[in-house]
């Protein structure tokens, strides 16, 4: 049960939005952790700064039409939710998956609007996306498909007003027809107002890393933080999509071995440690599944159909799929197996369950909202180099998304100790972002 205040404002949230477990889940992980300063604030509560939070500034829900390659017409439904621009013009990406409703497109909001305070670059936060599933979809599909999306969006963007980027779904193909489409409608080559672009034409160095990197940093930080690092540790990633394949290389850089990626139909395991060129040959050049990464490479791998990747014993976690894809059981099995760290490169992977399990251990557990946030600090990094038309190296934008990622290290350390919650990331990370936005938000008046 949350304090009686924080309770009552949870009740209006939760009759305010029916429906929607993803958001309450969301909503009440950061009013648990603001327990820690409910009492040191008041002027949070006088200015209703809780309420005013959760519910997005602008919602856009709108029809997507296009023709598929059979030319039938096919409809689905895009979302793009404008949470909050306290800090600055709303950022955060655009996941395509079937799943993908009001209620998920509001948890990530809610969840992007502190990641991006902690990140202390100037952006406020937002998310969109729509039900269209690209899986299967030929490239003119896609194509059509992306082009009216952003036929509705584009008035709704801008490089001061709304910067989307990528999430599930939406990788370099998509940004690349969403940013020919604006770029068509508005006759304007306004290069910062998507983010995640080919290097070509406006992207960054690094962004296509950066999460992945960031949350294998992020986890070689919380041990570094205990006396001990990722070098020669057995890590077991999920996903094997954008943020999956940076971790293990970065897992692998620091001296890690990688031993599972995933899809939604199973997952491999790999005692040599993953072949990346291999797993990148499959998943980002053929769009192929999963199992056929044991097929190609041979002894030492095998595919498990269906099942838990977490059943896998591993000194380091780090999810990178989807929401809520470990949950109570998976969290029990691994901390039984001797699991030190769990650091979330996807959005919310672990249930609440699992999270109180690995704080009941002791474990230090890195929330996607500070562990993942290299991902978008490095699409600032780009907004950055589009302002000055200047292009950064590899190297130099590496060592910023470095420096981002122990910044917010430290700073979700500093915070949890300064609240009496010491080693608690969850704590440290919600109070933190949450501080900056809140005094913005007082800062501005009753907007
Ligand atoms: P991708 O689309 O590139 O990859 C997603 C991966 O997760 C795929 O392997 C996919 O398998 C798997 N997956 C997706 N949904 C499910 C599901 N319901 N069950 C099982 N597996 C699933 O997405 P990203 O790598 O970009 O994103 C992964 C996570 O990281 C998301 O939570 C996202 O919000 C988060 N994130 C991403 C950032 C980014 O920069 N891309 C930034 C910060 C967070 P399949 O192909 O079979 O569906």
């Amino acid at each position: 049960m949350l304090d009686s205040t924080l309770q009552a404002t949870y009740d209006q949230v939760l009759r305010r939005n029916p429906g929607e477990p993803e958001f309450h889940q969301a909503v009440r992980e950061v009013f648990e952790s603001l327990e820690a300063i409910q009492n040191l604030h008041p002027e949070y509560q006088d200015h209703s700064i809780l309420m005013r939070l959760c519910e997005p500034e602008r919602q856009i829900i709108f029809r997507v039409p296009w023709v598929d390659d059979q030319g039938t017409v096919q409809i689905n439904r895009g979302y793009r939710v404008e949470y909050n621009s306290a800090l600055g013009p709303y950022k955060g990406g655009l996941r395509f998956h079937p799943s993908v409703n009001v209620g998920i497109v509001k948890f990530l909001g809610f969840e992007q609007i502190f990641k991006n305070s902690l990140t202390g670059l100037p952006i406020g936060g937002g998310k969109g996306g729509s039900d269209f599933d690209p899986h299967g979809r030929s490239d003119g599909e896609v194509m059509r498909f992306c082009q009216s999306f952003m036929t509705e969006l584009h008035r709704h963007m801008g490089e001061y007003t709304d910067v989307p980027a990528g999430d599930i779904g939406v990788g370099a193909r998509e940004i690349g027809y969403l940013f020919g489409q604006y770029k068509r409608l508005t006759n304007r080559y306004e290069a910062g107002v998507l983010t995640g672009k080919g290097l070509d034409w406006g992207g960054s160095l690094v962004r296509k890393e950066a999460t992945g990197y960031g949350a294998a940093i992020f986890a070689d930080e919380m041990l570094k933080a205990r006396g001990s690092s990722v070098d020669g540790r057995r890590v077991a990633v999920s996903g094997s999509g954008n943020v999956a394949l940076y971790a293990i290389e970065k897992v692998a850089q620091l001296g890690g071995i990688p031993v599972t990626a995933s899809d939604s139909s199973g997952y491999v395991v790999d005692e040599n440690g993953i072949d990346l060129a291999l797993l990148q040959q499959i998943k980002e050049v053929e769009r192929g599944r999963i199992h056929e990464y044991a097929e190609r490479r041979g002894s030492g791998a095998r595919f498990v159909k269906g099942g838990s990747v977490w059943d896998v014993p591993a000194d380091i976690a780090l999810p990178g799929a989807t929401q809520n894809e470990l949950d109570l059981e998976a969290a029990r099995t691994l901390v039984k197996n001797g699991v030190l760290a769990i650091s979330e490169g996807a959005n919310m992977p672990c249930t609440p369950e699992a999270v109180s399990v690995f704080r009941a251990a002791d474990i230090p557990f890195g929330p996607g909202k500070a562990a993942n946030a290299g991902g978008v600090a490095t699409s600032a990094l780009e907004m950055q180099q589009n302002a000055s038309r200047d292009a950064w190296s590899f190297e130099h934008t590496e060592q910023r998304l470095t420096e981002i990622m122990k910044g917010i290290h430290a700073r979700c350390l500093e915070t949890a100790e300064e609240v009496g919650r010491p080693g608690d990331y969850v704590v440290g990370a919600n109070v933190a972002g949450f501080r900056k936005v809140a005094d913005a938000m007082i800062a501005f008046g009753v907007i």
